[in-house]
Formats: C-alpha cells, sequence, structure tokens
C-alpha cells in the first residue's frame, strides 16, 4: 500500500523515488547513461469531466497496462497521480534510443480505448531527461522532464520533447515577463486594436474584434500570443480581461457618439475569467459604467470554457443571453468535442478557425471541413464568421458557401483607434 498507487497497481511516488536514488547510484558509478520520462495525458480532465470518474479510472487502468507492456527488464513505470506517469529508463546508451521508446508509446495510444460503449481516442504527451546532461540528481531530473513534457503540450499534443537547458532560460523569463505584466497595466501599456468585421453579403463594415497590444517601452509592440498564455496561468487575465472589455467599450461607444453607424464590438473572454463567480455582475457593470447597450456587445469564448464547471458555465452564458449579449464561439473545429457543446452553449455565432482556410485550394480536406461547418451552422441557425481571410480566393470561396461574415488581412488587419476611427470615416 506504502508503495503501488491503489488505482492501477503500478508503483507510486515514493518507490520511484528510491529506485531513481539507487539507478542513479547505479549510473554514477558505472559511468552510465540513465533517461527520466514524464508522460501526461492529453485532455484527461476533460474526459473525466464531461464522462464521469468512473470511465476516468478505467482509462488510467488501461493506461498503466499500455505502458507495462513496454517496458523491458530494470524499467519502472510509476503513476504520479492525477494523469501523470514516469517512465525510468536505467542502462539506455544513447539518447535515441529513449526517443525510440517515446515514439513507441505515443504510438501504443493510437489504438482507441472502449469503456461502456464510450470510444476514447487518448493521446499523450512525453518529457524526457537524460542523465548525466539534464541533471545530476533525482529531482533536477524528475523537473527537468516535466518541463520538457509542458513543452511537448506546446507543441501540440501526441509529441516528445527532450529537455533543453533553453527550457529553463524561458522559465526565467518568463518570471520577468510576469513581474512586468503587472506593472505594464498599472502604467498603462497595454493598448486595444480593433480589426474590422465585414458582413459579406454587402461587404459593410458590421463590427470589430477587441485585440489586446503590449506597448513596451523598449521591446515596442508585443503580441497576445506571447503574454495572454502567461497571464491565464497567473490569473492576471481577470484584471486584464476586465480593462480590455472596459476600454473596448467605452471606445465603441465613443465612436457612436461621434455619429458613425453603430457597430457590434467583440471581445474575446479567457476560460479563466469564467471562474470568477462575479463574472456577469462585472460586465453587466462595465455596460453601465459606458453605456454601451448590450446588444452591442460580443464576448468571444473558446471550448477550454467547459474545461471546468459546465453546468456553471452554461448558466452564466444564459444570463449573458438574457442581457441582450451575443455569444460567439471562436476557433472552432479544432478543438475536442465541438459537437456536443453546440447543444448546450446558447450561442449566436461559430468562428471558423483559419487554419482549415489558409489551404483551401491545396488540399480539399479543409474545403470540405469548412464546407461543413457552414452548413451545420446555418441548419442550428447560427451565424458563422470566417477569420483569417486573406486572399481573394478564400473570399470567393467563402461567398459561394453563403458564409455570412469574414475577416481578415484580406480587409484589413487589427489596428489602433485612431486608425480604426480614419477608416470608419472613409466609409
Ligand atoms: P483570436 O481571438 O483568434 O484573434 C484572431 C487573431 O488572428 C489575432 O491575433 C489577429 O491579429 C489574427 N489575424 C487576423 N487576421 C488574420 C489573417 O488574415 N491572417 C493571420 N495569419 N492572422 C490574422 P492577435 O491579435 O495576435 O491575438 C491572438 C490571440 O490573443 C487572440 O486570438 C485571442 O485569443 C488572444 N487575445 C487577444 N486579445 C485578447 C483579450 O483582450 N482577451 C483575451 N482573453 N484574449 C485575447
Ligand atoms: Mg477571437
Amino acid at each position: 500500500m506504502a508503495y503501488h498507487d491503489a488505482l492501477t497497481d503500478l508503483p507510486n511516488c515514493s518507490l520511484l523515488n528510491d529506485r531513481l536514488t539507487q539507478a542513479l547510484a547505479h549510473a554514477r558509478r558505472n559511468k552510465q547513461m540513465l533517461a527520466v520520462m514524464f508522460i501526461d495525458l492529453d485532455w484527461f480532465k476533460t474526459i473525466n469531466d464531461t464522462l464521469g470518474h468512473a470511465i476516468g479510472d478505467q482509462l488510467l487502468q488501461s493506461v498503466a497496462k499500455r505502458l507495462v507492456n513496454l517496458l523491458r527488464e530494470g524499467d519502472t513505470v510509476a503513476r504520479m497521480g492525477g494523469d501523470e506517469f514516469i517512465l525510468l529508463l536505467p542502462g539506455i546508451t544513447q539518447a535515441e534510443s529513449a526517443a525510440k521508446i517515446a515514439y513507441k508509446i505515443l504510438e501504443a495510444f493510437k489504438p482507441s480505448f472502449y469503456f461502456n460503449g464510450h470510444e476514447l481516442h487518448v493521446t499523450s504527451s512525453i518529457g524526457i531527461a537524460l542523465y548525466l546532461t539534464d541533471g545530476e540528481d533525482a529531482e533536477t531530473l524528475l523537473k527537468n522532464a516535466d518541463t520538457a513534457m509542458y513543452r511537448a503540450k506546446e507543441q501540440g499534443q501526441s509529441n516528445y520533447q527532450f529537455y533543453t537547458p533553453a527550457m529553463n532560460a524561458t522559465a526565467f523569463e518568463r518570471l520577468i515577463l510576469e513581474n512586468n505584466l503587472r506593472r505594464a497595466l498599472e502604467r498603462k501599456e497595454f493598448v486595444i486594436y480593433y480589426q474590422p468585421k465585414i458582413l459579406l453579403s454587402t461587404g459593410q463594415i458590421t463590427g470589430m474584434e477587441a485585440l489586446v497590444r503590449w506597448q513596451h517601452p523598449e521591446l515596442g509592440l508585443i503580441s497576445p500570443a506571447k503574454f495572454i498564455p502567461l497571464t491565464e496561468e497567473t490569473g492576471f487575465i481577470v484584471s486584464l480581461g476586465e480593462w480590455a472589455l472596459h476600454t473596448a467599450c467605452t471606445q465603441s461607444k465613443a465612436w457612436q457618439n461621434a455619429g458613425f453607424p453603430p457597430l457590434d464590438l467583440a471581445v474575446n473572454l479567457s476560460a479563466r475569467q469564467f471562474q470568477q463567480p462575479d463574472l456577469v455582475e462585472m460586465i453587466a457593470q462595465v455596460l453601465e459604467e459606458t453605456g454601451l447597450a448590450p446588444y452591442h456587445l460580443e464576448l468571444e469564448i473558446t471550448e477550454s470554457i467547459a474545461m471546468q464547471n459546465v453546468e456553471f458555465t452554461v448558466k452564466m452564458l444564459r444570463k449573458l443571453k438574457e442581457m441582450g449579449i451575443r455569444i460567439l464561439l471562436d476557433d472552432f473545429g479544432i478543438d475536442y468535442s465541438s459537437l456536443s457543446y453546440l447543444k448546450r452553449f446558447p450561442l449566436h455565432t461559430l468562428k471558423i478557425d483559419q487554419s482549415f482556410l489558409h489551404d483551401i485550394t491545396t488540399n480539399s480536406y479543409s474545403a470540405m471541413i469548412i464546407t461543413l461547418i457552414i452548413t451545420l451552422a446555418h441548419s442550428l441557425k447560427l451565424n458563422v464568421i470566417a477569420k483569417g481571410v486573406e486572399t481573394k480566393e478564400q473570399l470567393d470561396f467563402l461567398k459561394q458557401l453563403h458564409c455570412n461574415e469574414a475577416q481578415g488581412y484580406y480587409f484589413g488587419p487589427p489596428i489602433s483607434a485612431e486608425e480604426f476611427t480614419r477608416l470608419l470615416q472613409k466609409g
């Protein structure tokens, strides 16, 4: 009991630590190599939340079996808790052997798992650290394998990564970035850019998406792709998101007051903001303070908001809808269980992810997916918008399919409020 995990019967954290310490002593004495692999299932939390813990537990047991089948004499696979497994490979002679085993693990996950009539396709992300190059002691090796695993996840799932010292350098940079981010809000270094949304039937601008930028005093304009993920991890997105909403609503109302035809403002909301019980009140208050009518506001959400408590999230979305605010589902088509959320979320619009659009002329599969999404949206009486439109061909393709709206560099990139004012003046 003290050394084994009750659910999977694999060695637990303490037994792994013992074996790792022993294996390290052995490797040191004999000047041998050793690999530590951090294996994490992709989407385990979603599966657990949507299908229940019983299925989640069965999945972990089956995963444990598949891992055990790959082991050779002397290898150890341990479960660290949750969906995290550690593989200890003493006696490997070169890094390529570790890569080969990582590859085998990814392959072993390819056949679907079946439980109570559910077919589950599960992938994993793997991080690898080697003794002696990536650490001399157990703690360092485990930490570095973990860092490498996160990098593997970032690179898209079903992937493995070897640890590199550069990963730690980025951890340090991230720390600096995080401290600077908090100060940046106080120093008013954030700005909102606006990208026009076009109604395809008339070619007119009907609205704009608010996209935050960081105007760094030395580094210049920093893209949200660089800092939004970090703000989500640290929770800073809650303050930043509120500021962005307030600023964009104020600007939108100012354009209305200046006599421009009323436009629909779209603001991105992070999943993390949906963990705030007072999100709805915060939004209501911002609308009241800025005087923007709720029916001119659209909130862009992604499916990841359902990663926490689906019931709670759906309630919040319903309240927002009752207030007259529209909900748009962003990045549609790339995530995990899109179709079930279409039924549960009170949506107004689907936004097609730009990855499909980029190769419609060369990839018939992408063209088919876009056609399907538009047909699906229309049969569910949802509005549909395509983002990342860059060429005339893409636009023609979308028009032919009666896609309602579009957004992309073809019409114009995100621009500052001043530039957007000039765009509106030109009509
Ligand atoms: P998103 O919501 O998917 O926004 C669309 C991104 O696509 C924007 O990147 C935009 O500049 C870019 N884009 C627009 N047209 C084209 C095109 O034709 N081709 C290509 N390749 N890209 C195009 P941006 O502004 O860097 O924003 C990145 C992401 O950061 C956003 O993705 C959104 O998820 C997040 N973000 C930005 N502002 C906020 C915010 O205020 N709150 C939250 N929570 N997230 C934000
Ligand atoms: Mg968006």
